[in-house]
Order: structure tokens, then C-alpha cells, then sequence
């Protein structure tokens, strides 16, 4: 504590005379330093750390699909901005995205996938200067080019292995969510050759692991947690005897109570983290507020995570906060502290215009610059408004809200050019693939 009190001391003092003392007010000299800055910033090549790669007819994409829901402004797809994504990538000639208009692109979008194959989304990576990115998909598909896309696999539906028709009944989007989940868990038992859930718990979490170990053999790099899509992200600590009294009395059938299942899944939740301690797969959660029309945000707030992030058991566990928490942004980088959490800022930079975006992003750049990681989400929401747009608003969103934040940070005093280049960095590229220990690049 001492020492690393010194090293502090030692910092401020040499930043002090760099630059004297922090101002509260950017100067005149920001517009030209974000100029400056801008093309550095665009040059390097970006990790993204969070996307659905996906066209959109394919089933395979998410583990759970979008119930109608409300979509924020400039999310819907009356947003001018996807006009100039379009125009960006595909060359689109038109000034809105008008149905008939919409046509052009749609056709254009085919004819590159017939023409480009397996190299369709690799161009899109190209063109916005992304060198690598995640796939997080119920299964990999087979027109994504292994070296430019990593694949993060979902773990709820190991939560779910019993009669789930109370779970469906609570709210129309469950009645969405619920069944994919009963799928996806049907889907790892044929991979593992088991036709029918074992009588036994210890031979349940058995197939439980093997499931882990072989998607991490197929080349999953972490795996992905969106559960707060579900039920409450508070999770109690249960004894093993209490979650197998409860496996045994309801795997054959009978509907457990919902208390019954809550306990359940703390186990069960529990575990799947101790075994990505034990097979070094990340643990990725998704932390924000979500789509459909019953997203419980206080429920599914991330500090309810902290009794899991701060647990000494799992020290040796890498949490990866999906979205940042938002809009608990502020409070979510606070978690970071400790030394095996980390947060991803994609969807915040969508949901967010980029003015907004940019005080995201100083916060947590003053806070722990080397604890945070970008991720785009892109994801294929319909045939128009695709994985390929989503991408280019995430990249695009990103790069001018990081320029604009460094730049003030520079102009205040708080940073010199050259550290804050080494921030942008980390955040885009170094932090996120520091995590996977030679894997990704
Ligand atoms: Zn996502």
C-alpha cells in the first residue's frame, strides 16, 4: 500500500511539472487538438471486444431473440445516420432509406454476399479498420472467417433445466426468451451426445463442464452470461446439498417454485463462473439495461454484481461487464477496480450520441483507462438496418467520443498527447486482447 502510495506521489509530481495543474475548462486549443488527433486515432486497429456478426435471416445469431420493445431514438431505424453507413460502405446513392429507395441496398447487400462469400463481413472489418473481432453467437457460423472473428458462447441455459412453464408465464417476454433458452440447452446435450438430463447432479454439472471444455476446444474464447435478460442478477450463495435436493425432486418434471428455481441457478450460476476460473475462459455479463417491453433495470442493475466481482473465491476469474453497466456507467467503473474485472463499452455508444458518449469515456478514462475495452454490438436488426451498419455507428461513434474526450483531457491539463495516445490504445485494441493470453490479436 505504502509503495504503491510512493509510486503515486511520484506520478502526480512528474505530470505537475509536465503540465502544473489540472483546469476544470478545456481551452481554445481543443477543437485543434481533436483535429490532430482524430486521424492518429483512426489508425489504429481496433479490437472489437462484443458484436453479433450476423445476415440477417440467420437464427443462429443470438440465444435469445427481441420481443417488440421500445427502442431508443437513435435506435430506431428512422435514424438519418444509417443513410451515411449505408453510403459509407456500400456506396448507397440515395438520401433516405425510404422502402423503395431501401430496395438498392438490400439487392447491393446480396450480390456482395454471392460475389464475397466467406469474405462478406471480413470487407466490412476492413473498411473500419477492425483487425479481429467477437462473435458472440448461440453457434459459429461458417461464412465468418475464423481469423478475423473469435466466437463467445452463451452459458444460461444450464440455469434452466426443468419444467420451465411458470418461467415462460411471468411476462410476454419471457414467453419470447424462455423457449430459446430450452432450445440452446437442447442444443449443447445433442453436442455432448446426451438425449436425456441425468438423474444425478453431480452427473448434470458433469455435462455441465464438458460442455465449457468442448466449446473452448472449438475456439471459444470466453463465455457469455444474459441473464439479466431473465431473472434478477442477484445471485445468493447456496449450499450444494440445497441445489441437488432441488435438481433431483424437479429434473423428472414436476414445475418448481420460483423460489425453488432461484436457488437452483445461484448454483448453478456460481459454478459456471468457478469453472471459468478453472479453464481461464473470461466471463462475459451482460450489464445494462436491455431490450423488451419488461426489462427490470433495477433488478438487473450491475452493482447487484458486486457481491459476485468482489469475492475472493473468484479472484482468478476475468469478468468482462458487457455494455458498462449503462446507465450505472458511473458507478460501473467503480468495479473495475479490482484487478480481474473489466468493463466493454458497446451499446452505450449507440444508445448514446457521441457529445453524450464522450463523458462516458472521460470517466472512465480518469478512472482506470486500462480496465476498459470497446465493443460494437452490432447486430443484423433487420434487413436494411444490418450487422454492417451497427458496426460502422459503433466504430464511428466510438472514435470521435474518445478523440473528443482525450482532447479535452489534453487540453485541461490532465494527460499529455502522447499518454492519451496510449489510452486509445488500450481502449480499442491492447486492453481487451491483453485478457485472452495470445488467443486473439
Ligand atoms: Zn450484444
Amino acid at each position: 500500500m505504502r509503495r504503491r502510495i510512493q509510486s503515486w506521489l511520484g506520478v502526480l509530481a512528474l505530470s505537475a511539472l509536465a503540465a502544473g495543474q489540472a483546469r476544470p475548462l478545456p481551452g481554445p486549443d481543443v477543437q485543434q487538438i481533436y483535429q490532430r488527433l482524430l486521424p492518429q486515432i483512426e489508425k489504429i486497429p481496433i479490437f472489437d471486444h462484443h458484436a453479433h456478426p450476423a445476415f440477417s435471416d440467420d437464427p443462429d445469431v443470438d440465444a435469445m431473440a427481441a420481443p417488440p420493445g421500445s427502442a431508443a431514438l437513435r435506435e430506431r431505424d428512422t435514424n438519418p445516420e444509417l443513410v451515411a453507413a449505408a453510403k459509407s460502405l456500400f456506396g448507397y446513392p440515395y438520401a433516405d432509406l425510404s422502402p423503395e429507395h431501401a430496395k438498392w441496398l438490400v439487392q447491393k447487400k446480396a450480390e456482395l454476399k454471392k460475389e464475397r462469400g466467406n469474405a462478406y463481413f471480413s470487407d466490412i472489418l476492413d473498411k473500419l479498420n477492425i483487425e479481429q473481432g467477437v462473435a458472440n453467437r448461440a453457434m459459429m457460423a461458417d461464412y465468418l472467417d475464423p481469423k478475423r472473428f473469435v466466437w463467445v458462447f452463451f452459458a444460461d441455459s444450464f440455469m434452466w433445466p426443468f419444467d420451465n412453464r411458470h418461467e415462460r408465464s411471468r411476462n410476454t417476454d419471457q414467453e419470447v426468451y424462455i423457449p430459446l433458452q430450452e432450445k440452446m440447452l437442447h442444443r449443447w446435450m445433442q453436442q455432448e451426445g446426451v438425449s436425456k438430463l441425468p438423474a444425478d447432479f453431480a452427473e448434470y454439472l458433469k455435462f455441465v463442464s464438458r460442455t465449457l471444455e468442448d466449446n473452448q476446444k472449438k475456439g471459444g474464447i470466453a463465455m457469455k452470461f444474459e441473464v439479466a435478460y431473465f431473472r434478477s442478477t442477484r445471485f445468493s450463495d447456496p449450499e450444494l446439498d440445497e441445489a441437488e435436493d432441488i435438481y433431483k425432486q424437479f429434473v423428472g418434471g414436476d414445475v418448481p417454485s420460483e423460489d425453488e428455481y432461484r436457488t437452483f441457478q445461484d448454483y448453478v450460476f456460481r459454478y459456471l463462473i468457478r469453472e471459468g476460473g478453472r479453464l481461464h475462459l473470461p466471463v462475459h455479463i451482460h450489464s445494462a439495461v436491455g431490450i423488451g417491453d419488461y426489462f427490470n433495470l433495477s433488478e438487473s442493475n450491475i452493482m447487484n454484481l458486486e457481491n459476485i466481482l468482489r469475492d475472493p473465491r473468484y479472484s482468478n476469474v476475468t469478468f468482462v461487464m458487457i455494455h458498462g453497466g449503462y446507465p450505472y456507467d458511473r458507478q460501473a467503473i467503480w468495479l473495475a477496480a479490482a484487478k480481474n474485472v473489466y468493463l466493454d463499452s458497446s451499446e452505450t455508444e449507440i444508445l448514446l450520441y457521441p457529445s453524450e458518449f464522450k463523458n462516458t469515456l472521460k470517466q472512465w478514462l480518469e478512472t482506470f483507462p486500462e480496465k476498459i475495452t470497446f465493443g460494437t454490438d452490432s447486430f443484423p436488426y433487420n434487413d436494411v438496418l444490418g450487422a454492417e451498419e451497427s458496426y460502422w455507428l459503433g466504430v464511428q461513434s466510438s472514435r470521435t467520443a474518445l478523440t473528443a474526450a482525450l482532447a479535452e483531457m489534453i487540453s485541461m491539463g490532465e494527460v499529455s498527447e502522447a499518454q492519451a495516445l496510449q489510452m486509445a490504445h488500450g481502449y480499442l485494441h491492447d486492453n481487451a486482447v491483453g485478457i485472452y493470453q495470445g488467443k486473439v490479436h
